[in-house]
């Protein structure tokens, strides 16, 4: 292959790297600030840039030029594997599917925000109802003949992944979840600091000033806005936003919200500069992704050590905020089962993903329908969580990742959070005193240590990554010792 030929093939896929950045751009603004009244056109307009991107990827030469970049040996290996997954699966979806996806999770969105609004389930019945065919239609065109429907489209995050090994995690993981459960969930401090009113700007302030801390540059290349689900939203390399929301009477949510989605932010804004779009800038594991944000939600946020630090400057935001850290820091890690998954604690927040791995699995697999839906939640929340909604809002409803199609994506939670265990272990056995630089409210020994281990790397699979890192494949025991770590003083 000349080297004109392979600079082709990069000069293609940044123009198809270009077209998604467009298409994030759009699904940022309409988590954002796009006016109501202008879903159905977007609806239109991000159906057509789908069939663009289709023919983009699916063209005869570029296809060529990618069979070439296969035959090129060691130094383009990686960068070909990767564009032949997301290749392959263009060929296998057909474009009207893809089209018609596209189209719909937009509708979809709009409805499930109104839905939760109003709680009311019969307002996003029809969308999702129409949403789950085309997710199915998806799935068939995408299974292998050994694997199911929900396994073609949990590798969607996940590639590699067998349904086998999240049923095993999942077996291993829930009975240490009850028993850790048995040990610390307690009521202790529940009301202590939910009786105050924490304004909207202020917590604004605070959200803004701790992803700051961490290492988010916000206004030179990210962002921080409200929406209805906490997200991150990759724009483009250097342009990485994230959202979040707030609650009256609880802080934590937008607090650890925040931290959530600048570890994300902070995975996408370390890729190699070398790495933009190319293949290898395109991140393909969702676990991976999950490990970073979890990474600092828990293990960095929710330590004494970041408090002893965090709660003086919260106290400046805030100054009826009475005790000491061991009280507030008691409460920023209370282990008491509740309803919302994105606000759980450490240790309940398995058990709501593992309901969504149930329903999905029953939806995609089975026969599950959108009508039913509702009320197997509400079941399976009961025997598994022990909590049950008293509303669709609090309950099915919760969640963005459905009515955005994301069906097969709750899975990599778990796994983020079990190897961000892994990696924060090693980070601390590789940094001398790495906890002791949160207490001077100092992150960037260990932003650069994920960003020379992890980050810059770009697209890579989490078993790969881990056993490179740690040494050892994705397991359950270090997750229960670092939070047994954690928690228990
Ligand atoms: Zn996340």
């Amino acid at each position: 292959m000349t080297k004109e030929l392979r600079e082709e093939f990069f000069r293609r896929w940044k123009k198809i790297s270009s077209l998604e950045s467009a298409l994030a751009l759009f699904a940022w603004d309409q988590e954002t600030y796009m006016p109501k009244g202008a879903v159905s056109q977007r609806a239109e307009i991000i159906a057509h840039l789908n069939s663009v991107l289709y023919t983009l990827v699916t063209d005869p030469y570029f296809v060529e030029l990618l069979d070439s970049i296969e035959e090129e040996g060691k130094e383009f290996a990686r960068h070909a594997r990767v564009a032949r997954i997301v290749v392959d699966r263009y060929f296998k979806v057909p474009a009207k599917v893809r089209t018609s996806l596209a189209y719909s999770t937009t509708l979809a969105v709009e409805a499930w925000k109104l839905a939760r609004k109003e709680g009311d389930f019969s307002i996003f019945e029809k969308e999702l109802d129409n949403l789950l065919k085309l997710k199915k239609e998806e799935a068939s065109c995408l299974k292998q003949d050994d694997t199911s429907l929900y396994e073609a489209l949990l590798n969607l995050f996940e590639p590699g992944i067998t349904e086998k090994v999240i049923d095993s995690v999942f077996e291993r993981l829930i009975p240490k979840t009850y028993s850790l459960l048995d040990k610390y969930e307690t009521n202790f401090a529940s009301d202590k600091y939910s009786v105050f009113e924490y304004s909207p700007d202020k917590q604004w302030e605070a959200a803004a000033f701790f992803a700051s801390a961490v290492g988010l540059r916000l206004e030179t290349d990210s962002r921080l806005d409200l929406s209805t689900h906490p997200m991150c939203i990759a724009v483009t390399p250097c342009d990485v936003r994230i959202t979040f929301r707030y609650r009256k009477n609880d802080f934590r949510s937008s607090v650890f919200g925040v931290l959530h989605e600048a570890g994300h932010a902070l995975y996408e804004l370390g890729i190699d500069e070398s790495l933009f779009y190319t293949p290898l800038g395109k991140i393909i594991s969702l676990g991976l992704h999950e490990s970073q944000s979890r990474l600092w939600e828990n293990f960095v946020g929710r330590r004494k050590e970041f408090w002893s630090w965090g709660f003086y400057k919260l106290k400046e935001l805030f100054p009826f905020l009475e005790g000491g850290i061991e009280e507030w820091v008691k409460y920023v890690n209370q282990i008491k089962r509740s309803l919302i998954r994105v606000e759980a604690d450490i240790v309940s927040y398995n058990l709501h993903v593992f309901v969504r791995y149930l329903l999905e699995k029953e939806l995609i697999n089975e026969n599950l329908t959108v009508k039913e839906l509702p009320t197997r939640w509400n079941e399976l929340y009961k025997e598994i969580v022990g909590v049950v909604p008293g509303n669709v809002s609090e309950g099915v409803l919760q969640d963005i990742h459905w009515a955005a199609g994301l069906f097969g994506y709750f899975p990599t939670y778990t796994l983020g959070s079990l190897s961000a265990a892994q990696f924060y272990n090693q980070a601390r056995k590789e940094i001398t005193d790495l906890e002791e630089t949160f207490q001077e409210g100092k992150f960037s020994v260990l932003l650069d240590w994920l960003r020379k281990k992890v980050h810059s790397r770009g697209a890579a699979t989490l078993q790969e990554v881990l056993l490179d890192v740690t040494d050892k494949g994705l397991g359950v025991e270090c997750f229960i010792n670092e939070i047994e770590r954690l928690i228990s003083h």
